[in-house]
């Protein structure tokens, strides 16, 4: 459990004067373009450098910077964000790099719930979440020995996919493991992959309707991972393997998509299991998630993550999706956020969705 109290940290801020902050990497445009939409002040945290790329956007720049050697000498400076009325967005680089520890006890308010790290964090606890959610995960194989098909092995705290990769039999895996690290053999599903972004506010009624607040689903993409997307033009995978030339999972961009309309039903009725079942668990998932699927010939879907914060997935959308687009026109996950912020601010709620 967390070791920071939300109320005494919020007792001392100044609720009109809101600043949105976070690390200038992974969706960081996005985010200060969401909160200056919404008229919030933003800062942004840069780590070694200022990076001179902002200067070439801005509406995506934030309004202050402040120079880090490491990410965690961000801790060093609470007192000084808190005097500012900062409250910091957590993104994927941003928890991962800190490092979960760090990250868990940070002295300033943070959007969402911290206690969701352990969950998704940890294979085991994720897919007890899961699965006890009613979702379907691709099978784990716990012994290599039994690889009858294909699989997709996973190294632990692995960074963007790498050094995952696909083994048909008992034989090709042994060749390729790396059995200093720790690993995961999971069934390698067959399909078409979708990363889903919901936003659940515990706060709000005016969405898809759960037992406390409601659910958005604001869009979804796809990853561009290299060089498994691009693998086809030198040969087969086959033909590859003879060479010693293995497919790799790095991720290096996003696509935007759409799904078949048919298939909503399903997508919100997994979305509100899994917050369902996490307030249960920890509390809630509260604000920005994402469901990462494979949708098979059968339509059905399988989950093989769940990223508990917004996803770098969401920056096609800066100015709305096929799907926020019916919310509000330009409507981003980055402004979402900044709008749950402001309303949690003017009901007295912030204590509800920040921790
Ligand atoms: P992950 O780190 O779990 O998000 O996995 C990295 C990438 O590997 C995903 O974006 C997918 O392209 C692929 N992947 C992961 N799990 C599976 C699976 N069970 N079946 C097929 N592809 C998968």
């Amino acid at each position: 459990m967390i070791k920071t109290n939300i109320k005494d940290m919020l007792a001392t801020y100044d609720k009109k004067n809101l600043t949105i902050g976070t690390v200038c990497s992974h969706s960081s445009l996005q985010i200060f373009n969401g909160a200056k939409k919404e008229g919030l002040k933003t800062l942004g945290i840069s780590v070694g450098e200022k990076k001179k790329f902002y200067d070439a956007f801005p509406l995506g720049k934030p309004d202050e910077f402040y120079i880090v050697d490491k990410y965690r000498d961000i801790a060093r400076f609470s007192e000084e964000f808190r005097e500012k009325n900062v409250i910091l967005i957590p993104h994927g680089s941003f928890v991962e790099y800190l490092g979960a520890e760090n990250f868990l006890h940070l002295q300033i308010p943070t959007f969402g719930n911290r206690n969701v790290l352990s969950w998704e964090s940890d294979r085991n606890k994720e897919r007890l979440w899961l699965e006890g959610a009613g979702l379907t995960m691709p099978k784990e194989i716990k012994n290599p020995k039994d690889i009858t098909k294909p699989v997709i092995v996973k190294y632990h705290g692995a960074k963007g996919g790498k050094g995952f990769f696909i083994a048909k039999t008992y034989e090709e895996f042994k060749k390729r493991v790396d059995e200093s690290k720790s690993y995961t053999i999971q069934e390698f599903v067959m399909g078409t992959r979708y990363y889903i972004h919901f936003f659940y506010s515990p706060i709000r009624k005016d969405a898809y309707e759960l037992s406390k607040g409601s659910l958005q689903l604001l869009s979804m993409d796809r990853r561009d991972e290299t060089t498994i997307d691009e693998v086809q033009r030198l040969g087969s995978i086959q033909e590859l393997e003879e060479l010693g030339i293995h497919p790799t999972f790095v991720v290096t961009g996003n696509i935007p998509i759409v799904m078949r309309e048919s298939l909503l039903s399903k997508v919100f009725k997994m979305g509100e299991e899994v917050v369902e079942k996490s307030i249960e668990l920890f509390g809630g998932v509260i604000g920005s998630f994402c469901l990462e699927t494979v949708v098979t010939e059968n339509l059905e879907f399988k989950v093989f993550e769940i990223s508990a914060r917004i996803v770098a997935g969401t920056n096609p959308y800066i100015s709305g999706s096929p799907y926020s687009e019916l919310i509000q026109p330009n409507l981003s996950t980055g402004r979402r956020i900044a709008q749950e912020i402001k309303y949690g601010a003017e009901k007295n709620l912030l204590s509800e969705i920040l921790s």
